[in-house]
């Protein structure tokens, strides 16, 4: 099984390469030597990541070649706009309507489509979203591994359920050679061609054996590397971009000061900014969000999040609930329901039609059980699996029983891909980023 198609390289230009995927033409970038037209590759998030033969990428293609058109026609009956659809106020028509047409809402208008509560108006937002990652993305999904490498965390967020509040949850913190391994077998395995590296603030990882950790991964297989252990530092962000992440998948949170300082006592959320600036100069693709229904935060917040996600260059939108954890003093907060995390992927896809990768998180799938089916069909063309070794993701505890938390990783492939599948969509990664600043 393989979550990524093969593509063909039509011609290589320095490190720019045009690869063709059943007829339709990406570029990517290239870091691999001897790269030349008629070779076959595959790509993740633009990046050439790996080579691969000929007749074992011939293979994969005949596979996927008798269902990738009919998947696009699945894809493109689900993503019709019912323009019947009643009950549409009529300013929220107008801003959907010129959505539809390629204007971008402003932040205004985005906070007016997060005002509105009635059903006919929100089918019509979802659908227009998804209308649009239909015309500009097709139809593929792109699916990362997350594996949490270390529970231990120094950090005394308000909400978070492995933060130094959660006095009495067991810590674990895997040794390199788990590291490693667990990678090589997503990959090798299982077929992942994209992998976050998670953990909290760990002091007990110095960089430079992280650095060490990630090298070691890509000496072995091929992966696109994306790290997420926090503030790291900038020196720190580009050791790990030196021994190849090429992503950083760090979360401003809230893009509202005020709430920030309130929630991540004595942080500011102007060194977290600075990381991701700093990082997306570097040459790293940057995924990056925010909590949804923190207590406190408005709509007008949630508009400003998105706008701030945009503003980062953010190659994959990151939002989900806020979910409370007993051990922490937020323990008490109800959540926001499934439908302020649905305005909230449609209206980054409105603002970021073109080239967005919208994440269905793992923590709106486990406040809803429709979530993947209803975020992919409001927007949403991203998902992520949970690789790390059962035996700590329980540890992992962010909030109280996360999705998948239990299941094998053979389970949640054969679902997604079932899902995917459902949806007329296909598990590939075939967007691009020209990169800045190499
Ligand atoms: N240390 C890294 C960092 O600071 O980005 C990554 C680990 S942190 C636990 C990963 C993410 O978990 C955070 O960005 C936060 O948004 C999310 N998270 C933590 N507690 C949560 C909760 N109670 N509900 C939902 N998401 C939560």
């Amino acid at each position: 099984m393989c979550y990524a198609i093969p593509g063909r390289v039509k011609s290589v230009r320095d490190k720019t390469v045009l690869v063709d995927y059943f007829g339709e033409e990406k570029k990517a970038y290239n870091e691999i030597d001897g790269l030349s037209a008629g070779d076959y590759i595959y790509a993740q998030g633009g990046y050439v990541i790996e080579k691969i033969p000929a007749p074992e990428a011939e293979a994969i293609l005949s596979v996927w070649k008798e269902t990738f058109f009919e998947l696009q026609e699945v894809d493109v009956l689900l993503s019709r706009v019912d323009l019947e659809a009643k009950g549409i106020d009529p300013r929220v028509g107008r801003i959907l309507d010129r959505a539809a047409n390629g204007r971008k809402p402003s932040k205004d208008e985005v906070l007016e489509l997060l005002n509105h509560e009635d059903t006919g108006s929100l089918t019509l937002f979802f659908k227009i979203a998804n209308f649009l990652r239909q015309k500009n993305l097709k139809n593929s999904c792109c699916v990362h591994g997350i594996l949490e490498i270390s529970n231990y965390c120094s950090e005394s967020c308000a909400y978070c359920g492995i933060s130094s509040h959660h006095r009495g949850l067991s810590r674990y913190r895997m040794s390199p050679e788990e590291i490693v391994s667990a990678a090589c077998e997503a990959v090798g395995k299982y077929g992942f061609k994209a992998l976050v590296l998670q953990s909290g603030e760990d002091a007990g990882y110095r960089v430079e054996e992280l650095a060490g950790v990630i090298r070691t991964i890509k000496e072995k297989t091929p992966a696109l590397i994306f790290v997420s252990f926090g503030e790291v530092g900038i020196q720190g962000l580009e050791k790990l971009y030196q021994a190849g992440a090429r992503g950083l998948l760090m979360r401003f949170e809230t893009s509202n000061p005020e709430l920030y300082g309130r929630f991540h006592p004595g942080a500011k959320l102007e060194t977290r900014l600075e990381h991701l600036r700093k990082a997306y100069e570097m040459g790293y693709m940057i995924i990056t969000g925010g909590l949804i229904g923190l207590p406190g935060q408005t709509r007008k917040d949630l508009a400003d999040d998105i706008s701030l996600t945009r503003d980062l260059r953010a190659e994959m939108y990151s939002f989900g609930p806020f979910l409370p954890h007993p051990e922490t003093p937020l323990g008490e907060v109800l959540p926001v329901g499934e439908t302020e995390v649905l305005k909230v992927l449609a209206a980054s896809r409105l603002i970021d039609p073109l080239e967005a990768k919208i994440l269905v998180t793992t923590a709106f799938e486990t406040l809803s059980s429709e979530a993947r089916r209803k975020g992919l069909l409001a927007g949403a063309n991203s998902v992520m699996m949970n690789i790390t070794p059962v035996e700590y993701r329980r540890q992992y505890a962010i909030y109280p029983n996360r999705a998948w938390e239990n299941d094998l990783i053979e389970k949640q492939i054969e679902e997604t891909i079932s899902l995917l599948r459902s949806l007329g969509r296909a598990p590939t990664d075939l967007s691009v980023r020209e990169k800045s600043n190499p």
